[in-house]
C-alpha cells in the first residue's frame, strides 16, 4: 500500500487544468492504486489527480464503501456530456479540509470517460455518483467546490478559509 500527499487549498496546482492522458501504461496504473489507497485511508468518496500533484486528467471514485448502491468507478479523460435537473446538497473535499458546504449540481448526468483497459465508457448517472463526477471532474479543471458556493455562504465560510491560506 502507498499513500499519496493530498494538496490542498490554496495551492496553485488546483488551479490548473490538467492535461489528456495520452498513454496508459504500468506508471499510470501503479498510480491509480496508489490513488485508491489515499482515498480509502483518508475515507474520501473521490480523489482527481491534481489533488496530489499530478495535472493529468483522471479521477477515482468508490461511493460503495459508504452506501449500499455505491459504485467504484476510475475514469481517464473524462467528459460530462448532459445535464439535467439541480439540487443543493452538502459536500466537503479533501483538498479544501474541515470545510463544508451546500453546492447546487445536476442531479442527472451522461458522462463519458476511458477506463484502464482504454476502452471508451459512455453512460447515466445520477443522485450521489452524478454528484461525486461532477465534484472529480471540476477538479480536472481547476475549479473547487467553494467556487461554487453561495455568496452568503462564501461569508460563512471566509475565516476558515483564511486560515487555510496561512497554513499553505
Ligand atoms: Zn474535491
Amino acid at each position: 500500500m502507498s499513500l499519496l500527499k493530498i494538496t490542498t487549498f490554496p495551492d496553485t496546482i488546483l488551479r490548473l487544468k490538467a492535461e489528456d492522458i495520452t498513454d496508459i501504461d504500468q506508471e499510470l496504473i501503479d498510480l491509480i492504486n496508489s490513488m485508491y489507497d489515499t482515498l480509502y485511508e483518508y475515507e474520501g468518496l473521490g480523489l482527481a489527480a491534481p489533488q496530489i500533484s499530478v495535472s493529468k486528467k483522471l479521477f477515482v471514485i468508490d461511493t460503495k464503501k459508504y452506501y449500499e448502491d455505491g459504485e467504484k468507478l476510475l475514469l481517464i479523460n473524462p467528459e460530462i456530456v448532459e445535464k439535467e435537473g439541480s439540487e443543493k446538497l452538502e459536500e466537503g473535499c479533501l483538498s479544501v479540509p474541515d470545510i463544508h458546504c451546500e453546492v447546487k449540481r445536476a442531479i442527472k448526468i451522461l458522462f463519458r470517460g476511458y477506463n484502464l483497459d482504454g476502452k471508451l465508457i459512455e453512460r447515466e448517472a445520477e443522485g450521489l455518483l452524478a454528484r461525486v463526477i461532477q465534484h472529480e471532474f471540476d477538479h480536472l479543471n481547476g475549479i473547487l467546490f467553494i467556487d461554487r458556493i453561495s455568496t452568503i455562504n462564501k461569508h460563512k465560510i471566509a475565516k476558515d478559509l483564511k486560515k487555510l491560506k496561512e497554513k499553505g
